[in-house]
């Protein structure tokens, strides 16, 4: 089989309300680039990346001459044709590369009738639970609504999404207001949600000092982890050797040098897989291999997700078994999805791994035009930028932390 042609399309999805972490806010929308891989069999796959415009779709153009003729049953091949860890020097190109290898996959599993965790060692369990990802959101522009700034509408918040979609575990993502707020903040939820578990990430805008401050107060609660709380491999090993909850990261451990680094001198125990961000979901189902030998830790990480990534994020979930945590995922936020029949749902705080050949969804390519349509008419956003403060930027650690009073 040989690949023919590659289209990348920017999307834009609308947020229920602005989501806001230590950097900025996504801006009540997501901004998605989705792919297309033909092949001179007819058969279609999808991938999916973050972001977009015109450069995330020029980036994918200019794959075309190492794609076209590609055979997409070689994925190692794929690898090193697009990113060779010394030509990435120049050109780091390891998120295009994942969005190809969903897309390899799903043809590979289109084309034999099988989904794609049978085609990564098969399935352990059949459904991935997931994490309720608590955000403080700032009002829709629209309606009005949506807002999470109090420790009320905190707590309604993720009361609601537990009604709705059966949660067992909260995230709150934090590095948004001062540590002691967001403290009380995660006390709170530790209060109303006793049965549940808990993890906290504050995006690394905490300082070593204030992690461990944070860390310590913590530690008698239901904590899974606590993600990221400060920057680097060196500040998290310090608040480590003086927190007792398992450190976990999605920023410090991103790649294979780095989890060897990890390794030999530890100061994370729980590396969150992200199948964008390590380059496909073989690259994630390797790094579990070597985190189930040396007995680490594993979660999936969300770097925001239509259906297409959402599926490779369960299909990931399906076949390591070490994973012990319940994924991330933004899905929730989303007000709609481009697939066939619409959102996935949760079910007891879980989802069901996808059963059709491929990546086992089907994307309404009418849905795609529509929220292409949408992204030509607004644009995008600068994930590091608040809309609610405009001159506002960070420092690491932070100390510029906005005023939960209003
Ligand atoms: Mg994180």
């Amino acid at each position: 089989m040989k690949i023919t042609d590659i289209r990348a399309t920017t999307v834009m999805m609308p947020l229920e309300a602005p989501l806001r972490h230590s950097n900025g806010a996504h801006w009540g929308k997501f901004v998605r680039t989705i792919i297309e891989v033909e092949t001179d069999e007819g058969i279609i796959g999808y991938g999916e990346m973050g972001g977009g415009g015109e450069s995330a779709e020029a980036a994918f153009a200019g794959l075309k001459s190492y794609l076209l003729g590609h055979d997409p049953f070689q994925l190692e091949e794929l690898r090193f044709k697009i990113c060779n860890p010394t030509a990435s020097l120049y050109n780091n190109r390891t998120q295009l590369h994942a969005a190809v290898e969903f897309a390899c996959l799903d043809i590979m599993g289109k084309k034999l009738g099988l989904p794609v965790h049978q085609l990564l060692g098969g399935k352990v369990r059949d459904e991935v639970k997931f994490a309720s990802y608590l955000f403080y959101r700032l009002p829709n522009e629209q309606t009005g609504e949506g807002e999470v700034r109090t420790i009320e509408q905190l707590v309604a918040h993720c009361t609601e999404l537990k009604e709705k979609h059966g949660f067992h575990v909260h995230k709150l993502k934090g590095g948004v207001f001062h540590p002691d707020y967001e403290l009380a903040c995660y006390k709170a939820l530790a209060e109303a949600f006793p049965e549940d578990r808990l993890r906290y990430d504050p995006n690394a805008a905490l300082s070593v000092e204030d992690s461990i401050r944070f860390g310590q107060a913590i530690e008698g609660l239901n904590n899974d982890y606590f993600e990221d709380p400060t920057w680097g491999l060196n500040g998290m090993r310090r608040v480590r050797s003086m927190v007792r909850i398992p450190t976990a990261t999605n920023t410090v451990v991103v790649n294979f040098e780095q989890l060897a680094a990890n390794i030999l001198d530890p100061a994370i125990d729980v590396v969150l897989l992200d199948t964008t961000f390590w380059g496909g979901i073989r690259q994630c189902i390797k790094a579990a291999g070597v985190c189930e030998t040396f007995q680490l830790g594993i979660a999936v990480h969300s770097s925001g997700e239509l259906g297409i990534q959402l599926a490779t994020m369960l299909h990931l979930g399906a076949v390591v078994p070490n994973l012990a945590f319940a994924a991330d995922a933004h899905y929730h936020h989303l007000q709609d999805d481009i697939l066939v029949g619409g959102k996935m749902k949760y079910v007891n705080g879980a989802i069901s791994v996808p059963e059709g050949p491929g990546l086992g969804i089907e994307v309404n390519l009418d849905k795609v035009r529509e929220y292409a349509e949408m992204y030509k008419e607004f644009g995008g956003y600068p994930y590091d930028r608040d809309p609610s403060r405009p001159d506002w930027f960070p420092l690491v650690p932070n100390d510029r932390w906005a005023d939960h009073r209003r």
